[in-house]
């Protein structure tokens, strides 16, 4: 890897230098030879927010010459649950400032360039192009997949997290070596698909724990040392304190990277929490007809109409609970205490199965586990299982 201009190579001759790096210096993975490289680094670390800012800290307390950061935002009070890299008094001050401020207090050796701007598809390919590594931290679609494309095109090996509740994916996309963000994820997902950090929320120590692991990826990455997470990713669940790891391969026909290095389409997904829906995906589904064979068991999934009110008042069926379309999309569905425990099987339904589609998807997007949608809905509950019930 091209490790750009940075400090000079005789960085580590001063002794505070080499005190300063002592432990790293123990490693022979690391040694004087890799301090120096991570002199010589650039690294990029888009968004100053829950996982920018461990991997901030932990970029610069290892030596890395150059960090660039780039966010838009503002400090605000609800930050600071897992945005480490603030503190109280920077509140209404910009989140580049507070973080560069705060690399400075733990490395003053480290050279910081602060980018004070939202990253879209018209200025990605400038700034990744400076830099031997990025780092994604960001919560937003549009950015996430800009990045990838422009680090694609460019490269340039992105270290990816994705963080919701209490789950989390890591991976290292780069073009020519494995898959990118696209290959795997082909269709961005329209904005209010999938629930983010600020409507679901996210424990903030997960963040902690993915922002460090992308920090050690990408120090790795500059060091050229082990075993990047490059056609694979994590596969996080906090609550289960769980670790998984699903192989992923690059799609020859990807429209971002047309890696040649592929072999078939996209991710061996599995049955995993990914907070990234794939919505080339069907969703599980059940007829009437199973259903009432399944709702007369000891154990029967849990019923759920997603139907606003008018709707269910005309017919509803016997034992579903009511939880809205609306509540999922928020993700507020999922704190009720009506869907039972995580993984509790659930069956959703709506008038003809089109909303109940769309909530499904939502659930497991969500890593709930098993769901399925009831196919015609309510309407093919009555055709099929009670004729008597009204209809709509
Ligand atoms: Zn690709």
């Amino acid at each position: 890897m091209d490790t750009g201009s940075g400090p000079p190579p005789d960085v580590l001759d001063d002794a505070e230098a080499r005190t300063r790096y002592a432990r790293h210096l123990l490693l022979p993975e690391v040694g004087l030879a890799g301090q120096r490289r991570l002199a010589a680094a650039r690294v990029l670390v888009l968004g100053a927010g829950g996982l920018g800012s461990p991997a901030l800290l932990y970029l610069a307390a290892a030596g890395v010459g150059t960090i660039g950061i780039a966010d838009d935002d503002v400090v605000e009070l609800t930050n600071l649950q897992r945005q480490i890299v603030h503190g109280f008094p920077d509140v209404g001050r910009s989140k580049v400032s507070s973080a560069a401020a705060a690399v400075a207090r733990v490395n003053p050796g480290v050279r910081v360039e602060t980018f004070d701007q939202r990253v879209s598809a018209q200025t990605a390919d400038a700034l990744v192009a400076a830099y031997d590594v990025v780092l994604d931290g960001t919560d937003n679609f549009p950015t996430r997949y800009a990045v990838n494309d422009a680090c694609a095109r460019a490269g340039i090996p992105l270290v990816w997290a994705s963080v919701l509740r209490f789950d989390a994916q890591v991976a290292v996309w780069w073009a020519g070596h494995g898959p990118c963000l696209r290959c795997v994820f082909p269709h961005q997902p329209a904005e209010g698909d999938v629930p983010s950090c600020a409507e679901a929320g996210v424990l903030g120590a997960l963040c902690g724990t993915i922002g460090s692991l992308q920090a050690a990826e990408a120090l790795k990455l500059v060091l050229g040392i082990g075993e990047p997470l490059v056609g694979r990713m994590l596969v996080h669940d906090a609550l289960r304190q769980s670790w998984d790891t699903l192989a992923l391969q690059a799609d020859p026909e990807c429209a971002a990277c047309g890696s040649p290095v592929g072999g078939g389409r996209g991710a061996r997904l599995g049955a995993v929490a990914l907070a990234l829906p794939v919505p080339a995906e069907p969703v599980a589904v059940v007829t009437a007809r199973e259903l009432s064979i399944e709702m007369r068991r000891p154990h029967p999934p849990v019923l759920i109409d997603v139907r606003p009110e008018p709707e269910r008042a005309i017919v509803s069926i016997p034992g579903a609970v009511a939880i809205d379309l609306a509540d999922f999309r928020s993700g507020e569905a999922f704190s009720r205490p009506e869907l039972g425990s995580l993984g509790t099987p659930l069956v959703l339904y709506c008038k003809t199965g089109v909303r109940s589609t769309e909530a499904t998807r939502l659930v497991a997007a969500a890593g709930w586990g098993y769901a399925a949608n009831l196919t015609g809905g309510v309407l093919a509950w009555v055709r099929e299982v009670d004729p008597g019930l009204a209809t709509y």
